[in-house]
């Protein structure tokens, strides 16, 4: 923090940061002035006490239970004892095939590192051109890609390939994942536990593959890649930066982000599949597809 040549700084900061805390931020402000690059010599620091909330309990409920599962932050962790380094260069087609293949047989065909292990049949890893503009993300096999071991093959799958086609493109030119590579036992979503669980395979495809645009393929996906508890309907639409803001840190190469609903809902909800087609289109657009007339 430099802070216009200043030499003296308030800061006001919320009580929960408490003692420990407020001592980091002095000896912070202490080593840059050692190192020369901090002008602050006065630190007086004030403590905020909790606006008091007035809100409903159900919505003081609720807001703890977001906070909660916002707390178990997946993104928080880009490194995992055993795995290999994150790929922090852009690889060429053979080497980022070769990554891939590495992690694949090398770590998630074998992984038991969440519950999620012990009711599967195969792994689903992701598919895909390694070097593709688009990276499709869904939440996690449902029965036919755990038969398979590929993603998105079950009816939901078979609807995304149309929507592929839809952009003129074929599965084969771009990548399909998951958040979660072993199937959730009755198709439910994945729980913060074994998304964060699972997240740093999906980070090291990511760094390998570093598409152009993440697509994320419904509210699961979404709200882990954002690290938001926003809802799908609000976030679709536009592109987003992933890394969100907040999480640069993590190495990953920035990507833009579009959310859209998941092709199982779609099949749910027929009546939604034009907002997702406007949302591919905004996606062929960005990366010079031409769209065909009419459409
Ligand atoms: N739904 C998903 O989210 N992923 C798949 O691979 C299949 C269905
Ligand atoms: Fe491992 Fe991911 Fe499968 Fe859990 S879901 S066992 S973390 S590969």
């Amino acid at each position: 923090m430099s802070v216009g040549g200043s030499s003296l700084i308030f800061l006001i900061v919320p009580e929960e940061l408490g003692d420990t805390g407020i001592s980091s931020l002095r000896e912070w402000l202490r080593n840059e002035r050692r190192l020369g690059v901090g002008h602050c010599s006065v630190v007086r620091v004030e403590l905020r006490k909790p606006e008091p909330d007035v809100r409903k309990p159900r919505a003081q409920v609720r807001e703890r239970a977001r906070n909660a599962s916002v707390a178990a932050t997946p993104l928080l962790i880009p490194e995992n004892g055993d795995l290999p380094p994150l790929c922090n260069r852009e690889l060429s087609e053979a080497e980022a095939r070769q990554a891939l293949a590495q992690l694949d047989e090398g770590y998630v065909k074998n992984c038991t590192k969440c519950g999620l292990h012990a009711g599967r049949n195969k792994t689903v890893f992701g598919a895909g051109h390694c070097r593709a503009e688009i990276v499709f993300i869904g939440e996690g096999p449902g029965a036919e890609e755990d038969r398979q071991g590929i993603p998105f093959v079950g009816r939901a799958g078979q609807l995304l390939t149309r929507m592929i086609a839809a952009m003129t493109l074929t599965r084969d030119q771009v990548y399909i994942g998951n958040i979660v590579k072993c199937r959730p036992p009755g198709n439910r979503d994945p729980s913060e536990d074994e998304v964060q669980t699972c997240w740093p395979y999906l980070a090291r495809q990511l760094a390998i593959l570093r598409p152009k645009v993440i697509v994320a393929l419904g509210r699961p996906a979404t709200q882990m890649l954002l690290q938001t508890k926003t809802a799908i309907g609000r976030l679709r639409g536009e592109f987003h930066d992933f890394p969100p803001p907040g999480f640069q840190h993590l190495g990953l190469p920035p990507t833009k982000l579009m959310p859209t609903f998941h092709p199982a809902y779609l099949l749910r909800s027929p009546g939604e599949k034009a907002k997702a087609w406007e949302d591919l289109k905004q996606v062929m657009r960005l990366l010079g597809i031409a769209v065909p007339a009419g459409r």
